[in-house]
């Protein structure tokens, strides 16, 4: 019984990939200027951190999100990071995050000696659910001068990273309004949402800070790399400082007025990042059209999917399924991978892992639920 259903899931994804032999996932697709600018980096010998492409793509990340100020960094965790250090995360604080999410955005707290506190998602979004965190502050927080304590703990609840999961965006709005209200830094984990709206805003716009990847992986690619955006002038002036060592701007002199991080994007990088996000209408087009098919496709299969509210247009980087219980999920992720169809689970709960065990979490209740049925299929672009 199973395995007809299964079939009909692999033959249906099958037929939209009609010319791979094994479906990636999401596979990079280098079909614009990529060639073009990589090699013109490379003739003009501005390949590392300075680069007239640098200074490009952070002019189109300001165009496309609508940000003041964007920087390019390295990575996406980096980005976290340095972000993380701009808002005023402490050694010792504590920060709202998510357990459903991808490594990298607990990793990023842990650098800084900061510790995640695990809110629960929503079940439609599987981005941090407003509700799940208002609760969690109501129940554990304190307001003092200084900011906001944790009761039970005494650390300092510095900021709150929500994530937008596979593109989808989260209720960022209530979720700023809640962080406004507790005095907390909002910073927008959108390292998978890049082209995704919220009521016609961009995904990274809301609070303080909003990072991004362009990991091989992603909507849009350039080998590695990251940006993080902002309206705040400082912020930005800051970020570009301490990426670059935090050298004191001299002709000769190596003087350097702050721990420093070597965290800026390489212009050969930038130069592919350049030529991909000047196809992101396009990537994104050609995504949410495979969405809306799959969408019909499991609605008649009552197979609910990850898919937009009234007021969201995610970017569909990753199409997400939720299927019947864990059982069903494996023997899918068996079926799939094991006929020529790349699929995966979501990933296992941050609580879960031996370096966050210790961590405090809510009820995660919608999480939990969630990371035993979520899985991941084949999304990338299709050649016409
Ligand atoms: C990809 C990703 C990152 C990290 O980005 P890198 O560029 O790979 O360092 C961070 N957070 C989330 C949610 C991601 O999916």
């Amino acid at each position: 019984m199973s395995d007809y259903l299964f079939s009909q899931i692999t033959k249906f994804i099958k037929s939209h990939f009609p010319h791979e032999e094994f479906i990636p996932l999401h596979a990079p697709v280098f079909i614009g200027n990529e060639k073009k600018y990589v090699l013109d980096a490379i003739d003009s010998t501005y390949v590392s951190s300075v680069g007239p492409y640098v200074n490009r793509f952070e002019e189109m990340m300001v165009d496309l999100t609508g940000a003041d100020h964007a920087i390019a960094i390295v990575n996406g965790t980096n980005a976290l990071h340095m972000g993380l250090i701009l808002a005023g995360v402490n050694r010792g604080d504590e920060v709202l995050s998510q357990a459903l999410t991808f490594v990298a955005t607990a990793n990023a707290i842990s650098y800084i000696g900061a510790e995640p506190v695990f809110i629960d998602v929503d079940g439609d979004s599987f981005g941090m659910s407003p509700e799940s965190l208002r609760s969690f502050l109501n129940g554990h927080a304190v307001r003092r001068t200084e900011g906001t304590y944790n009761k039970s703990t005494g650390c300092k609840i510095s900021a709150c990273v929500p994530m937008h999961t596979f593109g989808m965006p989260c209720r960022i709005d209530e979720i700023a309004e809640i962080c406004d209200n507790w005095n907390i830094s909002l910073i927008e984990d959108s390292a998978e949402s890049i082209g995704s709206f919220f009521k016609g805003r961009h995904t990274g716009v809301f609070g303080k800070i909003g990072i991004f990847s362009f990991n091989g992986n992603k909507t849009v690619t350039c080998g590695g790399g990251g940006a993080l955006i902002t309206n705040d002038p400082q912020i930005a002036k800051h970020a570009k400082h301490l990426t670059t060592q935090a050298k004191v701007p001299h002709q000769w002199n190596f003087v350097h007025d702050h721990i420093g991080y070597n965290y800026r994007m390489p212009n050969l990088n930038a130069a592919l990042a350049v030529a991909q996000l000047e196809q992101l209408d396009t990537f994104i087009e050609n995504k949410r059209r495979l969405a809306a098919e799959y969408s019909l496709f499991f609605k008649d299969l009552d197979i609910p999917m990850q898919k937009d509210m009234d007021d969201t247009k995610s970017n569909y980087w990753l199409n997400a399924i939720v299927l019947k219980d864990i059982d069903q999920r494996d023997a899918f992720l068996e079926y799939s991978n094991s006929h020529g169809v790349m699929t995966r689970p979501i990933w296992e709960l941050m609580n879960k892992l031996p370096m966050f065990r210790h961590c405090q979490t809510d009820s995660l209740e919608n999480s939990r639920y969630l990371a035993e049925r979520v899985v991941n299929i084949p999304s990338g672009y299709r050649p016409d």
